[in-house]
C-alpha cells in the first residue's frame, strides 16, 4: 500500500489527531510575538483573526469594509465573520500538527461554537495558553507597538481604552470557561520576550 493511501485511511479514521491550542491574553500581551516561535517549534498553523481581518481591510473587500469601523471603534466584529474564517482555515490547512488560535475565541459564544465545530470530528480544544499582563502594561505595550507596526487601532487612546473594556467584559469570562473545562494554563507575560517564550515552551512540552 502506498503512503498517500495510508495517509487517506489514517485521516478518515482520525489517527492524525490535530491539536488545537488557544493563545489567550489581553491586547498587547505579546500573543503575536510568541505565536511565531510556537508555530515553528511545534509545527502549528497560526490563525490570527486580527491579522486575517486586517488583510481583508487592506484588500478592500466587503467583509473588510464591514469590519473596519468596528475595529477602529475598539469593538468586536460579528461572530459569524470570524467563525467562518476559522472553519475555512481548519478545512484547508494540512500537513501540520495542529492549529494555534490567536484572537479567537473572544467571547463565550465563540468558545461554544468552537467546541461544536470540533465535536463534529470528535475533536476538542487541547489547551489554552494564556499570557497575562496587568492593565497598566497593556497601554504601554500598545503605545510601543504603534511606533513599530502602525496599526490604526493602536493609534487612538479612545480605541485602546475600548479594546481594554471589551476585553474585560467579553473576553475575560473565557478564563472561567476554560478553567472549568480543565484546559486553562497561565503564563506570566511581564518578563522579556525570551523569558516568556521559555516559559511557554516549558508548558507546551507538557501538553
Ligand atoms: P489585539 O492584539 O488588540 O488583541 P487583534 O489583532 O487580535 O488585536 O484584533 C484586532 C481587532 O480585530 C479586535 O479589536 C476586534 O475588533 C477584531 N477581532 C479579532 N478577533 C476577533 C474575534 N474573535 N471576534 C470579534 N472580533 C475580533
Amino acid at each position: 500500500m502506498c503512503w498517500t493511501m495510508i495517509d487517506v485511511i489514517a485521516e478518515t479514521i482520525n489517527l492524525h489527531k490535530m491539536k488545537y491550542f488557544i493563545l489567550f491574553g489581553p491586547p498587547g500581551a505579546g500573543k503575536g510575538t510568541q505565536a511565531s516561535a510556537m508555530v515553528e517549534k511545534y509545527n502549528l498553523h497560526h490563525i490570527s483573526t486580527g491579522a486575517l481581518l486586517r488583510k481583508e481591510i487592506a484588500a478592500g473587500t466587503e467583509l473588510g469594509l464591514k469590519a473596519k469601523s468596528l475595529i477602529d471603534a475598539g469593538a468586536l466584529v460579528p461572530d459569524e465573520i470570524v467563525e467562518g474564517m476559522i472553519e475555512s482555515e481548519f478545512k484547508t490547512v494540512k500537513g501540520v500538527n495542529g492549529f494555534l488560535l490567536d484572537g479567537f475565541p473572544r467571547t463565550t459564544a465563540q468558545a461554544e461554537v468552537l467546541d461544536q465545530m470540533l465535536a463534529k470530528t470528535s475533536e476538542s480544544v487541547t489547551a489554552v495558553v494564556s499570557i497575562m499582563i496587568p492593565d497598566e502594561m497593556i497601554k504601554e505595550r500598545i503605545r510601543h507597538r504603534a511606533t513599530i507596526e502602525g496599526r490604526a487601532d493602536d493609534a487612538k487612546e479612545e480605541t485602546i481604552n475600548n479594546r481594554i473594556l471589551t476585553y474585560h467584559e467579553k473576553t475575560e469570562p473565557l478564563v472561567d470557561y476554560y478553567t472549568k473545562a480543565g484546559r486553562y494554563n497561565e503564563i506570566n507575560g511581564t518578563g522579556t520576550i525570551d523569558e516568556v517564550r521559555e516559559n511557554i515552551f516549558a508548558l507546551m512540552d507538557t501538553l
